[in-house]
């Protein structure tokens, strides 16, 4: 044989009985099948065996089990970011002429996706309260397909009451699915509370460091499973080994990290409850969030991100003066991992209430919370002290 050609040979030559402790990164496209009539083209490579990367590796599959051992599920599927897990569901449970429910607390990008593309695919996604529980009866229809919830809300961190939503839905035949990122998968039990899917940005808690984008969509029965499946395939959901690797190493830390950021962001939040400049203090835990007592009775703790209103006297520019005079805490998007962070969102809108931009998101990161309470306490000083 030419060199060239031995270069190309892919048999290994190492004895690959290699048991390590970490999951193994595997890369492919390409799965070389033992002979023809073994070629197929299954997405469902957990039950028929590996057919094509594009449905995922060992390390991908690896990451899923985990995701689903940990959240108790059926299965959970491995996608590209939670947006992508957010796309999968409305794929997945809307056609044409469907109708599904969103709350106004809903991460940015899922309404965005209602008002987009799923509107000019002829399916109308209607805006509700987060708080209306039980009352959401009233808005299901003869064709309601999917209601999406996410406890606490994004931003306004709104807690919703999930089993009253989930039984209304399911008195009609209708699927729920939940953004339990906040959660982790973990902080709040989805499928013991009879949600149907529930996703996760795994790019927050479980990843863990700000340096990889992943998602999962995890479902709870056979049914949801086969009708997920297919749409996964379809949209092409791919994700890199390498980046499951680092979630995986993210799973390992999570508890560690999970304890220490709930405790060091009720310091935080504990001592803004007492500021002067401070109107309100939205976090779960503390009785000025909305919800406050459904957390208490369906949550096992509380998690790194969470938001506060400055009073009235505090003028725009005077917030956002706050903001850039923050040392320790960067500006910036997203949440979940080590640093903290502050954020404004200036537009945001939420019926009936005007922030006009003075509602800031927090997340802790694991700094010492006395730092963070001193980086606060010079940036309400630098802010108050200016002009309005
Ligand atoms: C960040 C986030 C997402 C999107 O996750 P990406 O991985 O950034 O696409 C979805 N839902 C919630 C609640 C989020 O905070």
């Amino acid at each position: 044989m030419d060199w060239r050609t031995k270069l190309l040979n892919p048999r290994p030559r190492a004895n690959r009985d290699y048991n390590s402790l970490a999951t193994p990164v595997f890369r492919g496209s390409t799965v070389i099948f033992k002979d023809a009539a073994s070629v197929n083209d299954n997405w469902n490579q957990t039950e028929n065996g590996y057919s094509y990367g594009l449905y995922g590796t060992p390390t991908s599959l690896e990451l899923a089990s985990k995701i689903a051992e940990l959240e108790e599920a059926h299965f959970s599927f491995i996608v590209p970011g939670g947006q992508a897990a957010i796309a999968l569901v409305y794929f997945a449970y809307c056609t044409a002429g469907s109708h599904a429910l969103v709350p106004y607390s809903a991460y940015g990008p899922n309404k965005e996706m209602a008002e987009g593309l799923m509107k000019g695919l002829n399916v109308e996604v209607e805006p509700y309260d987060p708080m209306i529980g039980a009352g959401i009866a009233d808005l299901i229809r003869e064709n309601t397909t999917l209601i999406w919830t996410e406890s606490p809300g994004s931003v306004t961190m709104d807690v919703q009451d999930i089993p009253a939503i989930v039984a209304a839905a399911h008195a009609r035949g209708v699927t729920v699915a939940l953004d339990n990122t906040y959660a982790a998968g973990v902080l709040f039990d989805a499928f013991a509370h009879k949600v149907d899917v529930s996703i996760q940005a795994l790019t927050k808690y479980v990843g863990g460091h700000s340096d990889i984008l992943l998602g999962s969509v995890s479902v709870r029965d056979q049914a949801s499973f086969e009708a997920m499946g297919p749409v996964y395939r379809q949209l092409g959901l791919a994700v890199s080994p390498d980046d499951c690797s680092l979630a995986l190493r993210g799973l390992q830390t999570l508890g560690l990290r999970l304890a220490h950021l709930e405790a060091a962001t009720l310091e935080v939040a504990n001592w803004l409850v007492d500021h002067d400049a401070i109107a309100e203090v939205y976090h779960p835990a503390l009785p000025s969030c909305p919800g406050h007592e459904i957390w208490q009775r369906d949550f096992s703790g509380s998690a790194s991100v969470f938001s506060f209103l400055f009073k009235d006297s505090v003028s725009t520019e005077q917030a956002t003066t706050f903001l850039d005079s923050l040392k320790i805490f960067r500006i910036g998007l997203s949440w979940g991992g080590v640093t903290s962070l502050a954020v404004i969102y200036p537009d945001l809108e939420r019926p009936g209430k005007d922030f006009a931009g003075r509602l800031v998101r927090l997340n802790v990161g694991l700094e010492h919370p006395a730092d963070l309470i001193e980086d606060l306490h010079q940036a309400f000083q630098a802010a108050l002290s200016t002009k309005k």
